[in-house]
């Protein structure tokens, strides 16, 4: 099946910047959640495709390299052309999540060897789920249920696809082979069978459940453990929780690819907080103490006399504990400075006092524009 541009399953132009593009997946995604649309086939379709397309477009190298092949560039048999150019391995944020180890295995069953006798067990198919998570639950761990609607093996026959006490017989079309000749002209064609499709063998009654699939659909429901310090596009594996394998073989794998809700107060950069701190205009001439919030609750924070709007303080390790286990980021207080407004006669006449103190001395950047405006006008 023909894949669709990424740019119009996010139904946007392509010239759109980073936060359009992920406002756009945001407004889908929402719109097309498997939660919001139970049953819809082709919904559950759409927030599939759209998971897609913002994996590739959302991030930079990965966009530039989609925008230069198309989907040749995510394409495995086109990976060696791909990672020469600078392309980033899908999985590697996967790798960096969980260690090499099972990182190897996912790769290989993804891009391992051809299927070579279709009749063996086969590995079931991997999933992918997308799940929205708070920042809290990033920051902290936590743990969640999810509903997943997958193929899973047949109660009935246990996946066999047989009719119990039923066997394979060996395909009469093919003789068991799984190939067929066809003649073309003067050249013999070696073909798949279409009686077995390859299988060389045949149910002799498929199971009635599942018309010989070994397979139904179900809805299962699946419990996450997320580990503190995730952030937004780390993958979890959820290992034998994919769809049922084929005649016995093992269950794939369920991929769960993270997304953060915004925070009302905290932004996420890496391991590091950052959250934005409006202070009184006095507060930041005279200098105070400040409590400020932190994922664990509040902590004391003193600024100096003096300070200027922008000023960044830093509260170490109030930020996100690192999932690779060496330790917490830090939270970053940015200052915002308030003028008052609305001001009562009294306070007027107060400011008005203060301003009739004022030599220049106490805010040397206005003097030094004031000074260097007077050179300019003479
Ligand atoms: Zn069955
Ligand atoms: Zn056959």
């Amino acid at each position: 099946m023909a894949k669709r541009d990424y740019y119009q399953v996010l139904e946007v132009s392509r010239e759109v910047s980073a936060e359009e593009i992920k406002k756009a997946y945001r407004k889908l995604a929402v719109k097309y959640h498997p939660d919001k649309n139970p049953g819809d086939h082709a919904a559950e379709e759409k927030f599939k495709e759209l998971g897609e397309a913002y994996e590739a477009l959302s991030d930079p190298q990965k966009r530039a390299a989609y925008d230069q092949y198309g989907h040749a560039a995510f394409d495995p048999r086109q990976r060696a052309r791909s990672s020469a150019g600078g392309f980033h391995d899908p999985f590697d944020i996967f790798r960096e999540v969980f260690g090499g180890a099972a990182g190897g295995s996912i790769f290989e069953n993804l891009f391992g060897g051809g299927q070579s006798d279709p009749s063996q067990p086969r590995r079931g198919d991997d999933l992918r789920y997308d799940l929205e998570i708070s920042l809290e639950d990033a920051a902290l761990g936590c743990e969640k249920e999810i509903s997943v609607t997958k193929l899973d093996a047949c109660e009935t026959c246990h996946g066999s696809g047989a009719e119990a006490g039923s066997k394979l017989k060996t395909c009469a079309t093919c003789g068991g082979r799984g190939q067929v000749l066809m003649s073309r002209g003067i050249f013999s064609i070696a073909q798949t069978c279409p009686n077995c499709q390859g299988a060389g063998r045949i149910l002799e009654k498929p199971c009635k459940s599942c018309h010989g699939n070994g397979k139904r659909e179900r809805n299962s429901r699946i419990k996450l453990r997320i580990p503190p310090g995730v952030d937004a596009g780390s993958r979890l594996r959820s290992a034998g929780n994919g769809e049922a394998g084929f005649r016995g073989g093992p269950a794939g794998d369920l991929y769960v690819v993270l997304h953060l809700q915004e925070h009302e107060i905290f932004k996420r950069d890496g391991d590091d907080l950052i959250c934005e701190m409006p202070v009184s205009f006095v507060q930041a001439a005279l200098g105070t103490e400040l409590e400020v919030p932190t994922l664990e609750g509040r902590a004391n924070l003193k600024i100096p006399a003096g300070t200027q709007p922008g000023a960044v303080f830093r509260v170490r390790g109030k930020g996100v504990k690192s999932l690779s286990g060496s330790g917490h980021g830090d939270l970053h207080v940015r200052v915002q400075v308030e003028v008052p407004t609305r001001l009562s006669p009294e306070q007027k006449t107060k400011l008005s006092e203060f301003a009739a103190l004022c030599d220049g001395r106490e805010a040397p950047l206005v003097q030094g524009f004031f000074d260097r405006a007077k050179k300019f006008f003479k």
